[in-house]
């Protein structure tokens, strides 16, 4: 019995780590190596056209997309519900509706993340330097609502070799035939 509450530590540390790094263990990385991926700057990072306090949010969103959209939480890798989803249709932002991605890009990354090669318009996105955790990142905000969606690195596949590491709790799937 008493090693349980060692068990639970171990656990809630792995998560924490999980939380953390959204498959960045995928990429070598490149000492002095820079990225090229473009941050939106001026006017673009400035377009959140929906704006809402916490408490309007929170009526809204359940607990978990709460905390990835508004929080910049990170869901457990292989938790999410759209990291194996093959259907065909298109990812929303699940705090506004704003059209993200689509299944056309959708890949297999195995970083437990749902991923995406390219985003469905890259108007609907805006791309933000993060430096948390000691880390340099992109992160990935969705362009109507300032929702923190994940991030991007550049491992991806071709034609674009980005890797859109995306929460699943960030979206909401629409499917084709629905429509
Ligand atoms: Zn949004």
């Amino acid at each position: 019995m008493k090693y349980i509450p060692l068990v639970l530590l171990m656990l809630s540390f792995t998560s924490v780590l999980q939380a953390q790094d959204c498959g960045t263990d995928l990429m070598v990385p490149k000492k002095g190596a820079k990225s090229t991926i473009k941050a939106t700057t001026g006017k673009a990072a400035n377009m959140s056209k929906v704006e809402k306090s916490d408490a309007e949010w929170k009526k809204i969103l359940s607990p978990d997309e709460f905390r990835v959209l508004r929080q910049k939480g990170t869901e457990v890798a292989f938790t999410g519900k759209y990291y194996k989803y093959d259907k065909d249709g298109s990812y929303r932002c699940a705090g506004c509706g704003s059209l993200l991605f689509t299944s056309k890009e959708k890949y297999h990354s195995g970083s437990g993340w749902p991923s995406f090669y390219a985003a469905a318009d890259n108007k609907n996105i805006v791309i933000h330097k993060d430096r948390s955790y000691g880390m340099e990142r992109d992160e990935v905000l969705c362009a109507n609502c300032g929702g923190h969606l994940g991030h991007v690195f550049e491992d991806g596949p071709k034609p674009t070799g980005l890797r859109f590491c995306i929460n699943s709790a960030s979206l909401d799937f629409e499917n084709k035939e629905e429509k």
